[in-house]
Formats: structure tokens, C-alpha cells, sequence
């Protein structure tokens, strides 16, 4: 199996470690030991001395996991299985054992540039997108999972920045977004084409709006490491934030009490879970779940729900059961994934907006 050298130090150290297991939003959700950073390092240190084969059950193992970094940010040692996972993925690619339906997200990518195979666009978001400037200085970014699940959110970001008087745009063609890839196939040569391919997308603009959290991820996490993203790329809460501090826009304070569901990709990644607290601030109070913040558990995953819908809709379900423990009225949300699995789980009496829609609700 072909990883790097740090992957099997961490697989050989978490193989036989627990310590973590209370964290993984996926194995609480499913309560399966497999689903666990511990069984599986355990099964790759297998794999790398000979005694298992990997084949497409190890390989379908690897893609229970959200590569929250729930995991790594509880780690006292300091250990990353979220990084051997993703390199274990590449490897199992690379040997022809992948899942069916991972190769179907992937065959997807290559024929559609989303993982959603061919959908077509929301007529209502296409006209809005066709009405905007073709050139501006901030291009906002839908991203895939905006653009075929959750054509509603994108029209919300969009009137958002129009009420902020900002001149932006939207590409009609987006790029492949890269981060369908870099979560299936990690660093392959695909995912850097398909990131230098949105890089060169972004030349003409000054400021790229990153609506989605998970893609804002990938541009400014992997894409930056790499090299392949020069682009000056910002999330959404962070633009919003700004826009908020610059007096472009200017919400009514009211007594509404909002709950935060941090983006666990932008809040361990990118280390920021204060945009998101600076916009909801000025907009009413803040109640905290119990996790939150950089220690923020999983409340949905948009291409794991693909394929194992069950599983990410008990993961909504139990992230909104802390939710209301915790006193909820209003939670926010950061991702597409997210919303989508919170608002499926909502109890009555808890309502589940975006960042852009609590926003505009105060305007
Ligand atoms: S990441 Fe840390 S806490 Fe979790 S299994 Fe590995 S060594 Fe143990
Ligand atoms: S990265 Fe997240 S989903 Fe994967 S094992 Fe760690 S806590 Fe679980």
C-alpha cells in the first residue's frame, strides 16, 4: 500500500489507542467499533504487514469517515488519522479498489465536473446568475453542493451581497470545485489539475467568496500547501464579517438567540471560528452548544449522505439533539452539508437557517 511514512506511524500509534472513539460523529452515529480512528488504523497496520488484503471491504471502511479532524483535534499526542485515511483512499484508487459507488462520484467528477453527475441548474438561481455583471472584483463561489442541493442558500448569498452594495458575480460554468476530489482521491493528480483549473478560473478577480466552507477548505488548506491556489480566496463568514465591520452592512441587533453550528472544516482547517461569531453578534445572542467552536462535532456531510444517507441523517439528528439540550432557538449553519441534515432534524419550535439567511432576516 503505497502511504507515506508519518501514515504508518500514525496507523502503528492509533491502532491500539481509544481515546478518541467518543468523538467521531460517524462511529456515534452508526455505534460500530469499525467506524472508529482506532479499527481503522488498525486494519491498515494490517494491511502494510501482509496479514489482510486491501480490497474493496477496507476500502469502503475509509470512506465512513467525514475527515472531520474530530479526531486529531482531541488528540493529546498530537497524531492526524485523517491523514492516512485520505492517503489509504489515493492508495486503494490507485490499486482498483475502490467502492462502486465512490467510482461513480468520481466518474461523476471526471464527466460533469460535480460529483452530482449532470443536474441541471435551479431556474431561478440561473436567471439571477445571467442578470449579474460578467466583470467585477469579488466573484462569489457557489461551489457543487450549493449549485445542485441547495439552489435557495445560493440565492440568499447573492441577495446578501447585493444589499451590501457589493459589485460581484458568479461564473454561469463553475470550475470543479476540487474539494469532491481531495475528499475522495486526496493528493492525486486529478485533484491539483482540478484546483489549478479553478485557480486560473479565479485570474480575473481580485476576491473570491468562498460560499460553501467545505470548498473554502480545500482552496486554502490543500490548494495553498500545494502551491495551486494564488488566489485571494475568503469564506463567506469571513467576507460577511468584514462587510459587517465596514459598515456596508448594517444589521438591527434583535433578541433573537441564535446557536452556532461551526463547520468543522473551518473551524479546525482554516482555525476560524470567530467570523462566524463576529456576524451572529451583531445580529442578536449567542447560546453555545456544549461542543463548539474548534471542538465542534459533525451535524452533516452533503457527498457522504451519496452514499450512506442513513448514517449522515442520524448524524443531523444527533448534532440537533444537542442543539436543543443546549437551548437552541435558532441555529446557524456555515455548510450545505450541514443545513441540510440539521434542517431534515429539526424538532419543532427549532429553526435552522444559513449564516446569509439570519443575516438578511436582520436587514
Ligand atoms: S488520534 Fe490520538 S486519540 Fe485518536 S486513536 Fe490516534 S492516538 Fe488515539
Ligand atoms: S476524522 Fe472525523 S469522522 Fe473521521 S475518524 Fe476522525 S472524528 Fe471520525
Amino acid at each position: 500500500m503505497q502511504v507515506s511514512q508519518k501514515s504508518k506511524e500514525t496507523f502503528d500509534a492509533c491502532r491500539f489507542c481509544w481515546m478518541c472513539h467518543h468523538i467521531c460523529p460517524i462511529g456515534n452515529a452508526t455505534g460500530h467499533e469499525r467506524n472508529t480512528a482506532r479499527a481503522r488504523a488498525l486494519s491498515l497496520s494490517l494491511v502494510e504487514r501482509g496479514g489482510l488484503a486491501l480490497d474493496e471491504e477496507v476500502s469502503s471502511n475509509l470512506y465512513e469517515c467525514a475527515l472531520c479532524s474530530g479526531c486529531a483535534h482531541d488528540c493529546i499526542t498530537g497524531w492526524d488519522p485523517t491523514k492516512f485515511t485520505k492517503e489509504a483512499r489515493l492508495a486503494a484508487a490507485l490499486e482498483g479498489v475502490l467502492p462502486p459507488y465512490i467510482n461513480t462520484l468520481l466518474d461523476n467528477l471526471a464527466d460533469h465536473g460535480t460529483p452530482y453527475g449532470q443536474v441541471a441548474l435551479d431556474g431561478a438561481l440561473a436567471e439571477a446568475i445571467a442578470a449579474l455583471p460578467k466583470e467585477a472584483d469579488v466573484l462569489l463561489f457557489l461551489g457543487a453542493d450549493a449549485r445542485a442541493l441547495y439552489p435557495a442558500g445560493a440565492l440568499n448569498a447573492m441577495r446578501l451581497l447585493t444589499a451590501a452594495g457589493i459589485s460581484f458575480t458568479v461564473l454561469e460554468n463553475e470550475p470543479d470545485d476540487a474539494y469532491a476530489s481531495n475528499f475522495l482521491i486526496g493528493a492525486a493528480e486529478e485533484t491539483r489539475a482540478a484546483m489549478k483549473r479553478a485557480n486560473d478560473a479565479f485570474a480575473p478577480f481580485k476576491t473570491i467568496v468562498c460560499y460553501d466552507g467545505t470548498d473554502a477548505a480545500a482552496f486554502l488548506r490543500e490548494g495553498k500547501e500545494w502551491g495551486v491556489v494564488t488566489a485571494n480566496v475568503v469564506t463567506f463568514p469571513t467576507y460577511i464579517a468584514s462587510l459587517i465591520k465596514q459598515g456596508k452592512l448594517s444589521p438591527k441587533k434583535g433578541k433573537t438567540v441564535y446557536t452556532i453550528q461551526d463547520c468543522a472544516y473551518i473551524a479546525r482547517e482554516l482555525d476560524d471560528d470567530q467570523s462566524i461569531r463576529t456576524v451572529v453578534d451583531a445580529l442578536g445572542e449567542r447560546r453555545e452548544m456544549l461542543v463548539s467552536g474548534k471542538a465542534t462535532m459533525l451535524g452533516g456531510q452533503a457527498l457522504m449522505a451519496t452514499y450512506m444517507a442513513d448514517v449522515i441523517a442520524k448524524v443531523g439528528a444527533r448534532r440537533m439533539h444537542e442543539a436543543v439540550i443546549a437551548g437552541a432557538e435558532t441555529v446557524v449553519t456555515e455548510s450545505v452539508g450541514e443545513y441540510l441534515a440539521l434542517s431534515a432534524a429539526a424538532p419543532a419550535g427549532v429553526k435552522v437557517v444559513t449564516l446569509e439567511e439570519a443575516v438578511l432576516s436582520c436587514l
